[in-house]
């Protein structure tokens, strides 16, 4: 399997806020990236999904957005009725 751009070619890259260190495989070829996040943590885990966007940074930005919304919801908290959930996201009827 070829990849179109060489893994290296990442490495001092900027993906969000993590910086790319190092990409590896595991033992069981797995790629691996180590990133070092703005905030000062470093990161370890799953190529792909820092390259994808699911991965934005070691967790701070996911904390800070906890955070706000804590916050938004502080503000919000009259009686608004909760939506429904429908249950059908990530289900496929066939
Ligand atoms: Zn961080």
């Amino acid at each position: 399997m070829k990849l179109r751009t060489p893994l290296t070619s990442f490495i001092g890259q900027k993906l969000g806020r993590l910086t790319i260190i190092d990409i590896y495989r595991d033992a069981k070829s797995n790629i691996l990236a180590k990133a070092i996040c703005e905030c000062g943590n470093d990161w370890t885990g799953y190529f792909v999904r820092v390259q994808s966007g699911n991965t934005y940074s070691c967790g701070c930005y996911a904390k800070e957005l906890k955070q706000k919304s804590f916050k938004l919801q502080a503000m919000k908290r009259r009686k608004t009725p909760r939506k429904k959930l429908t249950g059908k996201e990530g289900f496929y009827w066939r």
